[in-house]
């Protein structure tokens, strides 16, 4: 047996029958992970700590990312009530709602993995989640354009209202009403990135880059809460390429990606080069804002070292899906 110091879990077994790569994995979870209320994340965590589980059983190092959109909705409207009941309180920070959500997504995710585990035996295998910030480029794009409808709705006086009192940018959501809209910027850099590489290193199970991240910007050496959402899929992806991992992970509500996605002559794909992948995103097989940046996360890191690969499937098939048996492969 070999160890390499670097990645004390990351070595191959030779000599014996058999090579098997134990793989550093970042896993980003998407909604169906989390359910949509208290209660109903409650239950979904006990299934995806399971299915998380199963790869460290089997050796792999797994680094957990995940979503946060209705938690983070869901918290944004009870810090809006709170302001307006009590007028002694300020409007929360989309900033400090993302907090909020990693701490408490983290909090239900790391105790069911940690009973998980102890039910398996790996009572010495410690869960972390780390409030990260992901530091954005202020000048980026994505602040002229805000696209991503976050919270409740509204009507047309209280998105008036919302402009004026909070400097809301709201917009008219397909005829249902006023929504507000933040820009989804690209992440530049995981702020607490070294701390994170020390945790995984050392082998403990670590959460992090929640929701993409708290989008910050550099202030000289302050680091300004941006009112933003960074895409859970581009952070995980920048997050696995500077931990150096083997393989990203986007587990969704799809076993496999498509073409033709909901048509008559649609088509399931198992493996695809990066080029295929441009070729089809290029044709606009894959809708914004669900499968085009998962596509996207998982071409950029596929592309950004030898034998790196990305995979797209459901989370209940992640195991399947690293054994080669199912799910979509990008490779370089
Ligand atoms: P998550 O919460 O995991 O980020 P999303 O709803 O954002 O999930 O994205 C996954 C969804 O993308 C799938 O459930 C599917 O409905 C949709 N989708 C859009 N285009 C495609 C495609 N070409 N192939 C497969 N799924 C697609
Ligand atoms: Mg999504």
């Amino acid at each position: 047996m070999e160890h390499c110091s670097a990645r004390p879990f990351s070595f191959s077994q030779s000599g014996g029958f058999y090579m098997y790569k134990r793989k550093r994995i970042v896993i980003a979870l998407g909604g169906n992970a989390l359910g949509n209320t208290l209660p109903e994340q409650m239950m979904a965590v006990k299934t995806t700590a399971k299915a998380l589980c199963d790869l460290i059983e089997d050796g792999h190092q797994v680094v957990v990312v995940h979503g946060n959109g209705p938690q983070v909705g869901m918290i944004n409207n009870a810090m809006a009530a709170l302001s307006r009941e009590d007028a002694s309180q300020p409007n929360t920070p989309l900033s400090v709602c993302v907090a909020m959500s990693q701490a408490y997504i983290g909090y239900d995710l790391q105790n069911a993995l940690r009973e998980e585990l102890r039910k398996r035996g790996l009572v010495r295998t410690p869960v972390v989640t780390v409030v990260t910030q992901v530091r954005v480029d202020p000048d980026d794009p994505a602040f002229q354009n805000p696209s991503k409808p976050i919270g409740h709705f509204m009507s047309r006086e209280e998105a008036e209202h919302a402009e004026k009192a909070y400097g809301y940018i709201t917009k008219e959501d397909a005829g249902r009403g006023y929504r507000r809209v933040v820009a989804s910027p690209k992440p530049v850099e995981i702020v607490e990135q070294d701390a994170i590489n020390s945790l995984v290193d050392a082998n403990k199970i670590v959460i992090c880059c929640g929701g993409g991240g708290i989008p910050v910007t550099l202030q000289g050496d302050h680091l300004k809460g941006a009112s933003a959402v960074i895409d859970k899929d581009f952070a995980s992806s920048l997050l696995a390429k500077e931990l150096g991992a083997d393989m990203l992970i986007i587990l969704t509500a799809v076993e496999k990606v498509a073409i033709n996605f909901g048509k008559e002559n649609e088509e399931w794909l198992s493996d695809l080069t990066v080029e295929e992948a441009q070729k089809y995103v290029d044709e606009g097989h894959f809708a914004a804002g669900s499968m085009l940046p998962k596509v996207q996360a998982a071409m950029d890191f596929a592309s950004s070292g030898s034998g790196r690969t990305a995979m797209i499937t459901l989370l209940e098939k992640a195991r399947d899906g690293i054994q080669g048996k199912t799910g979509t492969l990008i490779h370089s």
